[in-house]
């Protein structure tokens, strides 16, 4: 485990909320009033993991109709105020803090799980998207939740060939055409499951097209680890 990483951080970050600025509390920066005030995600679709209206229904019309290729996108909050405060302070003022506290609550949430996967990848950005943020925030996240978890970090094997242009203004089918082919995947080892880690997950049209990706270089199991869903 990583742990001098954590301490120096500690010293130098002392945890703080982010949207308050009081201190933090359970070693995560957000204080105990904010951290309530995330909201965890009530039913969904056990495959895509959008928000259901019923307990009493398990899988979403659209997975009905047409499974996806990924086995499920689990996220832990709503996409509301509060999260994309967490997510907009680590991805547009490089608040690395955001990105220690992200991945405590998801490895806090995914541990519990009755199997990990054998690795984890963060959802890649196209090295010229990367080169201008300066860094990827989903890789940031994930940096920790291996550190936390002890799954190894596969950092490279999934990259971003093609540098789509913005999907928000796309419809999902555009969406989909925009993506194909957007991502490819090099391992060496052979890996029968993955979680791939994201910041936000909005309609899971990039998380399909990389569990399209891994899932024809031969891994089994790909399920997508977000921390927010929009
Ligand atoms: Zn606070
Ligand atoms: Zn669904």
């Amino acid at each position: 485990m990583n742990n001098w990483l954590n301490k120096i951080q500690q010293i130098f970050y002392p945890y703080t909320c982010f949207i308050c600025n009081k201190a933090g509390e359970n070693e995560l920066d957000l204080c105990g009033q904010c951290h309530k005030d995330l909201k965890k995600m009530g039913p969904v679709c056990q495959i895509c993991g959008i928000a259901m209206q019923s307990k009493q229904l398990f899988t979403c019309g659209r997975c009905l109709a047409k499974k996806p290729h990924f086995d499920s996108i689990t996220t832990l909050y709503e996409y509301d105020e509060t999260s994309k405060q967490l997510i907009q302070a680590l991805k547009f003022n490089s608040k690395y803090n955001c990105a220690r506290t992200m991945g405590k609550l998801m490895s806090e949430h995914f541990q519990l799980n009755d199997t990990l996967p054998d690795a984890i990848l963060a959802v890649p950005l196209h090295k010229k998207r990367r080169r201008e943020r300066g860094f990827n925030q989903a890789q940031l996240i994930a940096q920790h939740i291996h550190q936390q978890l002890d799954i190894p970090l596969f950092n490279n094997a999934c990259t971003r060939t093609i540098n789509t242009a913005s999907q928000t203004t796309l419809k999902a089918k555009e969406r989909r055409k925009n993506l194909r082919n957007a991502f490819s995947y090099n391992s060496l080892q052979i890996i029968n499951s993955i979680a791939v880690i994201d910041d936000v997950v909005t309609t899971g049209s990039t998380a399909n097209e990389i569990a399209r990706t891994l899932k024809k270089a031969g891994v089994k199991h790909v399920e997508i680890w977000g921390f927010a869903r929009a």
